[in-house]
């Protein structure tokens, strides 16, 4: 049912079977790990300086290396789904015009965390990376792997340890070298999440709040619905023009600051699209702090209707949805136990996330799986810890 996914110390164990066989050698002394995340509510939110609700996932990237006394580096990646060639050796020393992005494509996160990185200069290393966060699923393969670089980085020479630096620093590797403006909500729920917590971020101060999230009879389900539909990426600058816009008409910085009756009064001086847009935004950050807000209360009934809103907003007004995240959270609301389900990340494909009584979840996936017209993959989850550094034994 639920595909099996191999926890921390098999994927540390496996990148230090893949480490042996290329790099030969004692077993390196490092391991880090940093998680993938999911967004429970709070989209399209973070570059309107909004909230976001997202929480960590038992998926994750993991680091194993050592120092090497040079300035040479050499990188694997032991994931089957990165782009050729798997391993990349440059040298730090000179002009850094090593750290320039290039091919292979996955290298460029990597590079532009040692761009980035706080405390420079780093010495020569052996790396190698392995991961459980499906990549391109929308689950934040790209922030997983920065963060956990970043983490690796500090095991060799520490930085002052300042976590929202850490988080802004692997934002700028992605925006520099992988080409993508993301926000904040990555890379900064990646470091700072927590297990039983979902992590409430105003990605206007960077200030984040912990929201307990530890109910045994609770669980969420992501269902990847394994399409990507091209429009993915020239629809997403187009959406933050229309915000920038929308702002701009209604005389603020950003939508943060607008109020729907303000949106309502300036309707006419902004096109059908922009509006709905607009509207879109400010609901959904209401919405994303009083979902914080039931979730503390456990009030799940009211948590998942605001999911369903949710979706329902990006469907009809972002227009960010498609058919088969559609059918998903169709299928996943039509079940008894579920408290709500909608899509969540960028949107035309990737996953939904749906929050569900425990006992409910066989029977979730199975009519989900029943109803969808593709082939989804099941993630279980339970809100999980941020990067951190590995004991080995
Ligand atoms: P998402 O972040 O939703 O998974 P992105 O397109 O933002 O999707 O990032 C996916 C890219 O990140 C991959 O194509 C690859 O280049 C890189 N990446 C992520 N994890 C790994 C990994 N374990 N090994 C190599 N590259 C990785
Ligand atoms: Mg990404």
């Amino acid at each position: 049912m639920a595909g099996s996914v191999p926890g921390v110390s098999e994927l540390v164990a496996d990148a230090r079977r893949v480490f042996g066989q290329v790099f030969g050698g004692e077993a390196p002394p490092v391991a880090v790990c940093a998680p993938g995340r999911v967004n429970l509510i709070g989209e399209h939110t973070d570059y309107n300086q909004g909230f976001v609700l997202p929480m960590a996932l038992p998926l994750v990237t993991v680091v194993v290396g050592s120092q090497t006394s040079g300035q040479d580096v050499s990188i694997v990646t032991a994931t089957e789904d990165a782009d050729e060639p798997r391993r990349v050796d440059f040298s730090l020393a000179g002009d850094g015009s090593a750290l320039s992005p290039g091919l292979p494509r996955w290298a460029n996160y990597v590079k532009g965390v040692l761009q980035h990185y706080r405390a420079p200069p780093v010495p020569g290393f052996r790396a190698v990376i392995a991961s459980s966060v499906p990549l391109g699923g929308g689950l934040s393969s790209s922030a997983s792997l920065e963060v956990a670089f970043y983490t690796f980085l500090q095991q060799l020479k520490p930085d002052d340890g300042d976590k929202v630096s850490k988080a802004v620093a692997c934002q700028q590797a992605e925006h520099t070298h992988a080409g993508v403006p993301c926000g904040i909500m990555d890379q900064f729920v990646c470091v700072l999440g927590r297990e039983g917590h979902a992590l409430l971020i105003d990605c206007r101060s960077l200030q984040a709040s912990l929201v307990p999230l530890a109910d045994p009879h609770l669980l969420i389900l992501i269902t990847n619905s394994n399409v990507k539909h091209s429009l993915s990426g020239s629809e997403y600058p187009s959406r933050r023009r229309q915000c920038e816009e929308a702002a701009s008409v209604l005389g603020r910085d950003s939508l943060r600051d607008a109020t729907m009756e303000e949106l309502d009064e300036a309707r006419g001086r902004l096109d059908e699209a922009t509006y709905r847009r607009a509207r879109h935004v400010i609901a959904e950050i209401q919405r994303t702090l009083q979902a914080a807000e039931a979730l503390k209360r456990g009030a799940y009934r009211e948590f998942g209707k605001l999911m369903v809103e949710s979706h329902n907003s990006l469907r009809d007004l972002y227009e960010v949805s498609c058919r088969e995240l559609d059918e998903l959270v169709s299928a996943a609301a039509e079940v008894e136990g579920v408290f709500g389900s909608r899509m969540t990340g960028g949107g035309f494909g990737g996953c939904t996330v749906t929050l569900l009584q425990a006992h409910a979840i066989d029977r979730t996936i199975l009519h989900m799986q029943e109803r969808y017209s593709g082939t989804p993959t099941f993630y279980v989850t339970t809100p999980s810890a941020g990067a951190r550094a590995l004991t080995l034994s």
